[in-house]
């Protein structure tokens, strides 16, 4: 007989090391459920190394999504010090998409939080087109 879910608190605690980053300041509001969830399980299962995956340096880590593809891929994800973590959400200047974030693709919204007008636009569209799709099942079926 095996006991699963004793491992919560270890979870709880990272966690809440967690909210110290991103979902804190509100950025990933949306994606915030797949992310973190995603996130968690990075963590808890890509090998944790001494260093910063950036600057060598010993220090405290968190695990940093490179790509912002939120797959389970770990290559798309390295453990960063918490100063080359901020350093590189500045840095992106790519959507997860591939778009440029730049010029009239760069939409910044009042709490910084940078993101890209041309998905911003396909996933609008998409939302009516699924609306739509869903009306004209509907209709089809009467
Ligand atoms: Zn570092
Ligand atoms: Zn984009």
């Amino acid at each position: 007989m095996t006991h699963k879910g004793y491992k919560q608190t270890k979870e709880h605690k990272d966690k809440e090391k967690g909210l110290h980053f991103g979902e804190k300041a509100g950025m990933w509001k949306g994606d915030n459920a797949k992310y973190s969830a995603l996130h968690i399980w990075v963590r808890n299962n890509k090998p944790k190394p001494k260093f910063c995956e950036e600057c060598k340096k010993e220090k405290k880590l968190t695990i940093a999504c490179i790509s912002e593809k939120y797959t389970r891929n770990f290559e798309d994800y390295k453990w960063f010090c918490y100063s080359c973590h901020g350093k590189m959400d500045k840095k992106k200047d790519i959507c997860r998409k591939g778009h440029k974030l730049e010029g009239n693709n760069l939409i910044i919204n009042n709490r910084g939080h940078r993101s890209c007008r041309e998905c911003k636009k396909k996933n609008d569209r998409k939302y009516y087109k699924n609306k739509n799709e869903r009306k004209n099942i509907k209709m089809r079926k009467l």
